[in-house]
């Protein structure tokens, strides 16, 4: 378990905004990755432990689709950042939180220049918050790298990759279990199914 890679690279910015940004030929969900090579070079900094200041950038504004989640005419604007390492190579996510927000709204601005002066709030949830705050070990959104190795037969560890553990009565499920992370329902729905089969 030692080796399993658990070190996460993704962040959130959530920013509480007066009015709609004008984000120019754009409807409904926002990516900003404009092509293989800027996610490569985002991916790079993250891997000499630095954040990338040109990162890959999902946006949602949930407010377009339920306006009680802000007063009238206002919104909130949800940023999930790649890439962001657990481990900065120089100080801590503690000093460099505010730093990285900043880089963040910079590279969002690109796309949508009335952005910045709409902020009312800002928020920053480091890797670090995503472990202290909701227990994700190593801020890893997907409990762990969904690698080749980390997969399959293998997830969480040969032996254990069907829901039940050494201990009777113990199942695991979730992100961390076949098969692995994303909004799939899947492990639960495998998990529940071996419970069922002990139970019978
Ligand atoms: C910031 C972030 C961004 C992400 N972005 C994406 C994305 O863009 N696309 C994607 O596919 N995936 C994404 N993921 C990953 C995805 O959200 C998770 O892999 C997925 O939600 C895991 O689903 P789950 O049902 O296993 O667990 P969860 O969604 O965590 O559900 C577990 C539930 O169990 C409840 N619970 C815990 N303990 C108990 C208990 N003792 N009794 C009762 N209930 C309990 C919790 O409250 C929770 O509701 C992201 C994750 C994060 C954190």
């Amino acid at each position: 378990m030692r080796n399993y890679r658990c070190t996460g690279s993704a962040a959130k910015v959530n920013l509480a905004l007066a009015g709609l940004p004008k984000f120019p030929d754009v409807s409904a969900r926002i990516h900003i990755g404009p092509g293989i090579d800027y996610l490569e070079r985002a991916f790079d900094a993250a891997k000499y432990g630095e954040f990338s200041t040109e990162p890959y950038m999902d946006v949602a504004i949930p407010s377009l689709s339920d306006p009680s989640l802000a007063p009238k005419g206002a919104h909130i604007l949800s940023i999930h950042v790649q890439f962001a390492p657990y481990q900065l190579k120089n100080g801590d996510w503690n000093l460099q939180r505010e730093r990285f927000g900043d880089a963040v709204v910079k590279a969002l601005s690109a796309y949508a220049p009335n952005l910045p002066e709409l902020i009312v709030h800002r928020q920053v949830i480091t890797p670090h918050d995503l472990e202290e705050t909701y227990g994700l070990t190593g801020g890893h959104i997907f409990h762990g790298d969904h690698a080749l190795d980390q997969l399959f037969t293998f997830r969480p560890l040969l032996g254990w990759s069907q829901y039940r553990t050494p201990i009777r009565g113990l199942y695991l499920c979730g992100a961390g279990t076949h098969p692995g992370g994303g909004i799939t329902g899947a492990p639960g729905a495998n998990a529940s199914r071996e419970i069922l089969k002990d139970l019978r």
